[in-house]
């Protein structure tokens, strides 16, 4: 992205107040890899707060800067620069898969020759942001080849000290018979270990939640389970978009879904379709009816990609057997640790909060 494309999205945003009426703004800068690029975002930060006082914006000291980071480039002296001057509106979180393993399957250098994962050089900047982000979370995907891996990896990013785990499966059709039986087993291993050795007490994991594994109100509970539509996404090009995950480059099947542009704004008829969606609209009757509904995710984007016409009101359910499974091993992490719990006299710890994409 060019200056001039950032500088015209920043001004467009809030010239249009009226279009952005939260209380709060996250401004999340999405890569590729974002501190491939701090100068330029160093640029854009110092250009949104001097806006937002000069224009005496009510967003002015109600902001965060957000960035997910492969961690590469973390202790650079740039980026190290950035964090200092903004560390009290940053969040960063470091994208972790798990052990070496499980990591270099996926994360590779792509100009090295023999083929080399990246996990030696992020795990070496991980004890430099726990310093800095003591709370820092780490966000995993599980895809069908990651199953196996999902205990050793989750045990092994608390050893490394982070205490949030934020993990989910994939919401693509990648599974394959008999995966939803790998991940229940993987998932009760994980519980066996998360209580037996109390590692409750003080570090969570998002897979166990007590709060899934019920039916859902019609009424009550009909909320749109992401936030595409109520955010604004912007492209290199300048494009707008109700979510990354909408621009060509996330997509599979379907045209990039864009609602305007910084030039000419945003294209209210384009957006309209998201601001009616709910769960109700969208989602097939098994899904309404479904004893296990609560805490099923979807994502709006491989909704509108996995669709038979270019619809965004038709859920994709490849993750149906998976969330069956999380809710199977759920109950059972939930009846060992209460019967641990009355056991020892021990106070319940708190529900971790479930990520959302
Ligand atoms: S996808 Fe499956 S588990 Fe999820 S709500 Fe629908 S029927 Fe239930």
């Amino acid at each position: 992205m060019s200056w001039e494309v950032a500088k015209e999205a920043i001004d467009y945003i809030l010239d249009h107040e009226e279009d952005f009426r939260e209380e709060s703004v996250i401004w999340d800068f999405i890569g590729g890899e974002p501190f491939l690029e701090i100068e330029l975002i160093d640029k854009i930060c110092d250009y949104i707060k001097t806006e937002l006082f000069r224009r005496n914006h009510h967003w002015f000291n109600s902001y965060r800067f957000s960035f997910s980071t492969n961690g590469i480039n973390y202790d650079s002296e740039k980026v190290q620069a950035f964090i200092a001057k903004n560390r009290t509106h940053l969040s960063i979180g470091i994208t972790i898969d798990g052990t070496k393993r499980k990591h270099d399957l996926n994360r590779v250098w792509k100009s090295v020759s023999p083929e080399k994962g990246s996990y030696d050089d992020v795990v070496r900047n991980i004890p430099l942001w726990l310093q800095q982000f003591p709370d820092g979370g780490t966000k995993v995907t599980i895809s069908s080849a990651d199953i196996p891996y999902i205990k050793e990896s989750v045990l092994h990013l608390y050893s490394l000290g982070i205490h949030e785990v934020n993990i989910n499966c994939v919401f693509e059709n990648v599974w394959h018979e008999g995966d939803d039986r790998l991940f229940e087993e993987q998932l009760m291993q994980l519980a066996d270990a998360i209580i037996d050795n109390d590692y409750y007490q003080d570090y969570a994991c998002s897979f166990f939640s007590e709060h899934i594994g019920k039916p859902m109100d019609k009424v009550r509970d009909n909320g749109n389970w992401c936030g595409a539509g109520r955010m604004l996404s912007v492209d290199a090009a300048g494009n707008f978009y109700p979510c990354t995950r909408f621009a060509q480059y996330s997509l599979r099947e379907k045209k990039a879904w864009i609602i305007g542009n910084v030039r000419d704004g945003i294209d209210k008829n384009k957006l309209r379709p998201f601001l009616t969606l709910d769960r109700c609209t969208q989602s097939p009757q098994e899904c309404i009816d479904c004893e296990v509904a609560s805490g099923c995710a979807w994502c709006q984007g491989e909704n509108y990609d996995a669709a038979d016409t270019p619809t965004i009101y038709q859920r994709a359910t490849a993750i149906c057997k998976m969330h069956k499974a999380r809710v199977r091993a759920n109950n059972y992490y939930w009846n060992k640790l209460y019967r641990k719990l009355e056991l020892t006299g021990e106070k319940k710890p708190e529900n971790p909060v479930n990520p959302t994409c």
